[in-house]
């Protein structure tokens, strides 16, 4: 097949449709969000709005509801989410899910979970950090053990986005401890599971973790105690849920970074209109000065590269692609588009000059969201790390 980069007629509608629906919504926007930050919840007349232009149904194929028009079209809905000034956050969190329930799920977790995605009417999250877990997942201590129908979770989570909304949490749990797998020789790599856990659950406590962030997703500390998940709610195989959670962490990847492509293009938006109206000396725009044009039109060279790995990532978990070749792409992607949308919105700020500091711009609140993205969900330095070893074949240091 030949190299093609049009969009199909069914993602440009994707776009389309969300920017419509949007449209909609921004003359209120600074309403709901102040509404979301006092209720410290995710607005549910957005949410449903997801719904009916089927973003929550994009990776979930039609026989259970879904449109499955795939990871590029959600990818374009997610960059105009960001682009209007809403968070796709939890919409981040359900897809990475739905992906793993797609590609790892029995017949009868499907048919019971993607149907109520696709709908909207189920909300997910996803919880493997830990206090002692972070860029570490393999030391996770979180405890799954068997117990007739059910298995027992005993341990901590931390950072877990969204919990506070959504109806079942995708957690990461041991069947096998660090300790057990030392002694039959095992890798750190397996032992791990992956449960779908009701957040109504008895055995379930939170505590909200102040970052203010979106006013959309909140975080929060979890503590399981001999919470009981359904043996029937082990996505994927007792002790190999890493591969599963592979099917989970690229989608997130490359969605982080059509989040902050969305966020770049449009700070780079505001900085170019107001760097051609500007006048401080005599009758020049800003915008005529190099100072002022050149780091803009870098920032714009940038995007369109982040964009097109962005989508050759997402084209490629598509494509059903090897899952490692896959997360080369979306860790590419991620990283690219995380630098460049910190970048974007500094240049912004210093093209506004003072007022770029203002909550009226909004350029400030925008930077420490697009500064998580070098963080989370993976940080820059760990796919550095990825990139030497698994792309370039060199030896790791930790
Ligand atoms: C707002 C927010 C939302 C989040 N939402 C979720 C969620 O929904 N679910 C979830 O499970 N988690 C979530 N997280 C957790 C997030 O994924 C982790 O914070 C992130 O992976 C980093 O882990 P850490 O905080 O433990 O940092 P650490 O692991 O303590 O790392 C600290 C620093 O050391 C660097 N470092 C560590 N090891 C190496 C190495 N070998 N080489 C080079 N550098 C290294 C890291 O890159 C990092 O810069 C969220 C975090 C935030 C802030």
């Amino acid at each position: 097949m030949p190299l093609d980069f049009e969009l199909s007629d069914e993602q440009k509608l994707v776009r389309t449709a969300v920017k419509t629906m949007l449209a909609k919504y921004l003359p209120r926007q600074k309403e709901i969000l102040a509404q979301s930050r006092a209720e410290k919840r995710f607005p549910e007349e957005l949410w449903q709005e997801y719904a009916n232009v089927g973003l929550t149904g994009c990776l979930v194929p039609e026989k259970y509801g879904g449109n499955n028009m795939g990871l590029v079209a959600l990818a374009l809905g997610f960059e105009e989410v960001t682009y209007s000034g809403f968070s796709p956050g939890l919409l981040l969190v359900i897809a990475m899910d739905t992906a793993c329930i797609v590609r790892n799920g029995t017949e009868e977790q499907k048919q019971r979970f993607l149907p109520k995605i696709a709908d909207g009417s189920w909300k997910l999250c996803f919880a493997v950090t830990e206090p002692n877990a972070g860029t570490n997942t393999f030391n996770i201590e979180t405890a799954a053990k068997r117990d007739g129908d059910s298995y027992i979770l005993n341990g901590q989570k931390t950072f877990i986005s969204g919990v506070d909304s959504a109806d079942y949490m995708l957690v990461v749990a041991r069947t096998t401890s660090l300790e057990e797998l030392k002694e039959q020789g095992k890798p750190k790599s397996f032992g791990m599971s992956l449960f779908l856990v009701d957040t109504k659950s008895k055995g379930i406590e939170m505590h909200d973790i102040a970052i203010p962030l979106s006013e959309e997703l909140n975080q929060f500390q979890l503590f399981f105690d001999d919470l009981q998940v359904p043996a029937d709610n082990l996505v994927g195989e007792e002790d190999n849920g890493i591969m599963a959670m592979f099917n989970s962490l690229n989608p997130e990847r490359i969605l982080a970074a059509a989040i902050c492509i969305g966020m770049a293009e449009s700070a780079l938006n505001k900085a170019v209109a107001y760097a051609g109206e500007r006048r401080v000396f005599k009758d020049t725009p800003i915008g005529a000065y190099q100072s002022i044009a050149h780091p803009l039109a870098e920032v714009k060279i940038a995007l369109e590269a982040a964009r097109l790995m962005t989508y050759k990532a997402a084209w490629a978990f598509d494509n059903g692609h090897n899952p490692l070749e896959v997360g080369s792409y979306a860790n590419m992607a991620k990283f690219m588009a995380a630098d460049l949308a910190v970048k974007a919105i500094d240049h912004a700020i210093e093209t506004h000059g003072g007022l770029g500091f203002t909550e009226e711009v909004g350029l400030i609140s925008q930077w420490s969201g697009a500064r998580l993205f070098k963080t989370a969900p993976v940080s820059r330095e760990m796919i550095l790390n990825y990139v030497a070893e698994q792309n370039l074949g060199l030896p790791k240091s930790y």
